[in-house]
């Protein structure tokens, strides 16, 4: 029967396996987070593709450069090779401006509308890159979309292109990194499980050699006793039969004494791996749990809109997979609504980036007050954000839009001083029969433009 200690160590074995499992999800999921990298990579890399294409013919003595570049982007070079390409091009284009206008910065020209397309088209796709990359890369993203938004010639747009391609490959660098530490870690739990193997393993022959040494000790035994019946029934002299005794009796006792020294030697060395063992588990436990609060973190930063706080568009996917699948199931009702600041590029434009940020902070706080624990709040993107309201029937979730949206109409928001005032249309709808998370977004999104075109600062049902 195993003693209270082996089973101790038999319990803490399992654990370990459950550790096990829990750094290989970790390691999957960071390879699934490998490939979305990879898909982004492969978007800019089309991207620059194309602007090649665009730019091909505009002045012959970029072409060879932009030939490069396009050649490298299909080959599939590295971005230590693209960056170099990106920044000969961004040399070539200065020294034909430096040599067009010595001296004085370009004049710029209108472009062409069939350019200003290109240009416009270019502009939405790079921001839809930056936009994926957002809730992974922190505030440089957003400023990268600011910068876009204020690119007025083909330099800066270079330049705005240049730092996304350099975030990517930081991120790419990143990515791999963590993986690595992971793949690091793993192997070390591995080696540790492979130690506890072996002990359990040294622990199982131990109490065979143990087992084998007390049968023979016993057979042994027997086999003298025997031996010295036999002889004291065969020996008539007294004194020889005591002589007879007397030593078969010490051969028995010093086979014994023999034996019990053995197994103490035995159980000292099986003491003394089971503490080195309990103290490695002790150890590997310890770093299971940091390594499950690190993931924790990780996962909690990847679920949120670092500006505002509040979760981000990939949470809310995940959130309405969820309330549709409760909603076929048990049929509580579920209001969707989504908002979107009033005229919000004006605040920017009159007050700049940094203050539109405050009031898209101020709006979040003031839509996410009063939320149930059952209630959702999530910025989809920009200047727009998505509530959920469980349990809330379409009549209740009308009141509550409008009560919020009063609410943020009277904010006292100052930028710079001044007092601004913020209004946010909404439109909102409840799940139905047939929903998917892009139906009902869009049902929703319609009532919101109706409620634009209705003048703004109003709640419209769907
Ligand atoms: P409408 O009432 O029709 O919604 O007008 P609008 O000006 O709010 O809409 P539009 O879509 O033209 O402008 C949205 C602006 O939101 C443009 C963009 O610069 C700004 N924006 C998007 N994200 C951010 C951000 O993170 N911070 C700041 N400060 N501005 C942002
Ligand atoms: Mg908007
Ligand atoms: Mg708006």
């Amino acid at each position: 029967m195993p003693t209270k200690k082996q089973l101790q160590i038999g319990g803490a074995a399992a654990e370990s396996v459950d550790w096990r499992q829990k750094h290989l999800d970790a390691l999957r999921e960071m390879e699934a987070e490998e490939a979305n990298w990879r898909a982004v990579e492969a978007v800019l890399r089309r991207l620059v593709r194309r602007l090649c294409a665009v730019a091909a013919g505009s002045d012959e003595r970029l072409n060879a450069q932009l030939g490069k570049l396009a050649d490298a982007i299909r080959g599939d070079a590295d971005i230590v090779e693209l960056k170099a390409l990106c920044d000969s091009l961004t040399d070539a284009v200065m020294a034909i401006e430096k040599f067009a206008t010595p001296g004085r910065p370009p004049e710029p020209q209108p472009r062409p509308a069939a350019a200003a397309r290109r240009w416009d088209a270019t502009c939405a796709a790079v921001a839809r890159l930056l936009e994926r990359l957002g809730p992974l890369a922190g505030n440089r993203p957003k400023e990268l979309r600011a910068a876009l938004t204020a690119a007025g010639d083909d330099e800066s747009l270079a330049a705005v292109l240049r730092r996304t391609a350099d975030l990517i490959a930081e991120r790419a660098a990143e990515i791999g990194r963590e993986r690595r530490e992971a793949a690091a870690l793993l192997a070390q739990v591995n080696a540790r499980l492979e130690d506890m193997a072996l002990f359990l393993a040294g622990t199982t022959e131990e109490r065979r050699q143990s087992h084998d040494a007390s049968k023979s000790m016993n057979i042994e035994v027997l086999e003298r006793v025997a031996q010295l019946s036999d002889e004291v029934r065969a020996g008539n002299d007294l004194m020889v039969l005591r002589a007879l005794v007397a030593e078969r009796l010490e051969t028995v006792a010093s086979s014994l004494r023999n034996f019990r020294e053995r197994e103490e030697q035995r159980f000292i060395e099986q003491s003394a791996r089971g503490e080195r063992m309990r103290a490695r588990i002790v150890e590997l436990e310890s770093e299971g749990r940091d390594l499950s609060r690190n993931l924790d973190l990780e996962k909690r930063r990847a679920r949120t809109d670092p500006l505002t706080r509040v979760a981000n568009r990939a949470s809310l996917d995940e959130r309405l997979v969820e309330e549709i699948a409760r909603w076929r199931r048990f049929g509580a009702p579920v209001a969707v609504l989504v908002w979107d600041i009033d005229r919000f590029k004006a605040v920017n434009d009159t007050f700049g980036h940094r203050a539109g940020d405050g009031v898209l902070r101020a709006v979040a706080d003031c839509l996410g007050s009063g939320r149930r624990a059952v209630d959702f709040l999530a910025r989809y993107g920009g200047e727009e954000f998505v509530s959920l309201l469980v349990g809330t029937p379409p009549g209740e979730a009308a009141r509550i839009a409008n009560e919020t949206r009063e609410l943020i109409a009277a904010l006292k928001l100052h930028c710079s001083g001044a007092p601004v005032k913020v209004t946010v249309s909404c439109g909102f709808t409840d799940l139905r029969e047939g929903d998917t998370v892009e139906s009902v977004f869009n049902r929703a999104d319609a009532a919101l433009y109706r409620a634009k075109e209705g003048g703004r600062n109003q709640c419209v049902a769907a």
